[in-house]
Parts: C-alpha cells; sequence; structure tokens
C-alpha cells in the first residue's frame, strides 16, 4: 500500500494513528483530520474491510466528513474517526476494545471517541475502561445514551427551515412529507411531522417496521422503490447514502430533500443537478448534526434541556446556507462546505492569536465526572 500518497490524496490530515495490539486481535487506524476548532471527536467504526488500503480510505474520508460537519454545526470541535479491521459479528471481546482504548487514550484528548457502525455503547464501556476520552456512552455511566431522538429533532427544524425557505411559513400542517427508513432516526421523525398535522408517506425495507408504524400512526405505506420518487412536498432520506444520483434525480416530484441520511449524494455534482432541477436540499451533515451536538454537550455536562435547545439552531444553519446559496449562485451542499472552511480558518486563526492554541497540546476539554 502506497501509505503517504493515500494519506495526501485524501487531504490534509494532521495525525494517522496505526493501532496494533497482537495479543489482543486489535487492527485498527485512527485519523485526526483537523483540530483547529477543537479535539477531534468522531466514532469508532468496526467493519469487515476487504484491504487495509479500504480501512485506510475510510477512515480518512471519514475524519475529513466530521471536521466539515463539526465546523458547520458551529461547534468546537474537529474531526477524527477510527476504524477497526474486524467482524463485527464475530470478533469482538473486551480485549480488543480495551487495547483500542489504550491508543485513545494515548492521544490525551486530541481524537474523543463515540460509537459508530458495528460497534455499541456497549463496546464502547469497555474503551471507556481505559480512558475518559469517549462519549455516548450509556446514561448509567452519566452519559447522554442513543443520540437518534436528537438526530431526528434536528432533522425536523432542518425540515421547518427549508419549508420557509420555499414557502415563507415554516408550518408543517397540511404538508406532504415522504420519509425512506424507518430505523431509529426515522422514527422519531414521523413521530414529529405526525404531532404537527403532516401527511406522512413512508418506506422501509423491512416490514415489520412498516407495520409497527403503521399501527401506532396514521401514515400511507409505500414500498422501497416507490419513496424516492413519491409525489409529495419534502422528501426525508433516512435511511442509505448514494441515494440521490443519475438514475434516481430526473425521478424526483419532490421539491424539498430534507433527511438524516449521510452522504446522500451519490458524488459533489449531484448537488449542481438538484439545484438545476429547482429541488432544495438541506445538506446531510448539517442537518443531521443533532446527535453530535448531543454528545458534545455530554462533553461539557449532560443535560438534554441544553442539547435540545443546541439542535435547534439546526433551523438558522439551514437557512443561513440557503442565504449564501442564493447570493453566491452555488449549490447548496457547496454553500456548507464554504461555511465550514470560512469557520476553520477564521476561528482556527483567533484560537491561535488569542489562546496560543497550538493542537499538538490541545486536551484541557474536561469530561464530567470522569
Ligand atoms: P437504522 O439502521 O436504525 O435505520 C435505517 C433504516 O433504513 C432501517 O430500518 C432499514 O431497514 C431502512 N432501509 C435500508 N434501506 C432502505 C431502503 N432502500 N428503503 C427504505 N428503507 C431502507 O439507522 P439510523 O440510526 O436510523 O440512521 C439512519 C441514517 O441516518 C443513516 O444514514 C445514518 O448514517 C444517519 N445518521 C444517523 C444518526 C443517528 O443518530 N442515529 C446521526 C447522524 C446520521
Amino acid at each position: 500500500m502506497q501509505l503517504f500518497e493515500t494519506i495526501v490524496k485524501h487531504g490534509e490530515h494532521e495525525e494517522v494513528v496505526i493501532c496494533h495490539n497482537k495479543d489482543a486481535g486489535l487492527k485498527a487506524i485512527i485519523a485526526i483530520h483537523n483540530t483547529a476548532l477543537g479535539p477531534a471527536l468522531g466514532g469508532t467504526r468496526m467493519w469487515n474491510y476487504q484491504s487495509d488500503e479500504d480501512a485506510l480510505v475510510d477512515v480518512l474520508r471519514l475524519s475529513k466528513g466530521m471536521t466539515y460537519k463539526a465546523a458547520a454545526s458551529g461547534l468546537n470541535l474537529g474531526g477524527g474517526k477510527a476504524v477497526i479491521i474486524g467482524d463485527p459479528k464475530t470478533q469482538k471481546n473486551e480485549a480488543l476494545f480495551r487495547a483500542f482504548g489504550q491508543y485513545v487514550q494515548s492521544l490525551n484528548g486530541r481524537y474523543i471517541t463515540a460509537e459508530d457502525v458495528g460497534t455499541t455503547v456497549k463496546d464502547m464501556e469497555y474503551v471507556y475502561a481505559e480512558t475518559r476520552w469517549v462519549t455516548g456512552i450509556s446514561k448509567s455511566l452519566g452519559g447522554s445514551g442513543d443520540p437518534s431522538p436528537f438526530t431526528a429533532h434536528g432533522v425536523y427544524m432542518g425540515i421547518k427551515a427549508s419549508v420557509k425557505e420555499k414557502h415563507k411559513s415554516d408550518s408543517l400542517k397540511g404538508m406532504r412529507v415522504a420519509v425512506q427508513g424507518l430505523g431509529n432516526v426515522g422514527f422519531h421523525l414521523v413521530e414529529e411531522l405526525i404531532r404537527e398535522g403532516a401527511e406522512v408517506t413512508v418506506s422501509d425495507i423491512d416490514a415489520d417496521k412498516c407495520k409497527k408504524v403503521e399501527k401506532q400512526f396514521n401514515v400511507k405505506v409505500v414500498s422501497p422503490d416507490q419513496i424516492l420518487a413519491a409525489d409529495c412536498d419534502v422528501l426525508a432520506p433516512c435511511a442509505l447514502g448514494a441515494i440521490f444520483n443519475d438514475q434516481t434525480i430526473p425521478k424526483l416530484k419532490t421539491k424539498i430533500i430534507a433527511g438524516g441520511a449521510n452522504n446522500q449524494l451519490a458524488e459533489a455534482r449531484h448537488g449542481q443537478a438538484l439545484k438545476e432541477l429547482g429541488v432544495l436540499y438541506a445538506p446531510d451533515y448539517v442537518i443531521n448534526a443533532g446527535g453530535l451536538m448531543n454528545v458534545f454537550v455530554e462533553l461539557e455536562k449532560y443535560s438534554p434541556e441544553r442539547a435540545l435547545q443546541k439542535t435547534e439552531t439546526i433551523y438558522e444553519s439551514i437557512l443561513a446556507i440557503y442565504e449564501i446559496a442564493k447570493k453566491e449562485d452555488i449549490p447548496t451542499n457547496v454553500a456548507a462546505d464554504r461555511i465550514a472552511e470560512r469557520r476553520i480558518n477564521q476561528i482556527g486563526k483567533l484560537k491561535q492569536k488569542h489562546t496560543g492554541f497550538n493542537p499538538r497540546t490541545f486536551g484541557t476539554l474536561k469530561v464530567d465526572g470522569r
């Protein structure tokens, strides 16, 4: 593998840590992309990667994404991520996560971890046995628990901002909203939409989830191949990524896309394609930042009220992105990137000037009670 070539190709990362503990069977990579705004926060993914190169590319890409997400959301956090190479179904054990925790500890707060795809709150409790630099742990240990209701609430606020932008009023009463995916985020989102009087259409590849939601709320269920082209005012993707591509975009009937799924655009150029069709797109990493805001509050001193308050700032953040997109005549995904980059440059410089901030010595953030 051309290690440095791969790293340089995927952005200017501050630090990439290769973690290996033979006895514990640990092979992991921690990538710290940028700490100009604060310590790098991002979850630990456990995945059976085809090759070490695939794992490296994934962690570089994901950590850079976290820098942009935190910056555009107005959080004083940088971007980082970790991947553990292995099968999450068969290769997990206490020693593996504790060995990983020792690597996180060795970074002394420059990187803060959390759960992600393939890892659970229980796994993070093993990590927590070795380091305080872990968040999103269970409520019984003083953590904030499941972030999904906060992610869903942020998406709901982003939908209201988008409706305001298109229709001048942000009321969702009578608005036709189509929700793809009824998992942790989708379910809570449907609950909030119904509460405000929206007409909700849903879909999930898991028929049991559809039945559960249909039983609980007054919703219309459609098949998974119909939901993206549903005739609606707002389409809220809350399942997988890369769903807006050359095949799906021409079939869209919605004029607003605002949902919680990560990496919704197959490629950045699809943001331009949506703009040309007059579809307002709420950039995914901004509208789905409620979960990140929740764990950020956990790092200070957890209060659900503060987490909720922070999540509600997504409304203004989304409107600010639409404003810049209009002013500069650019797609909204590009506007979000510009806002993030400007904040990293301006605030990052300010911190250096006023506090002598040096990413190398960062680590003063207090994790309450630990
Ligand atoms: P989840 O796994 O609980 O739910 C995803 C749901 O989508 C599942 O019910 C699955 O059956 C369904 N699904 C998959 N493919 C589908 C398809 N083609 N059509 C319809 N349904 C389909 O995941 P989640 O935690 O609810 O997260 C949803 C999305 O939001 C993901 O993209 C995730 O990365 C993103 N996200 C989640 C959080 C969070 O706090 N959970 C935070 C930020 C971003």
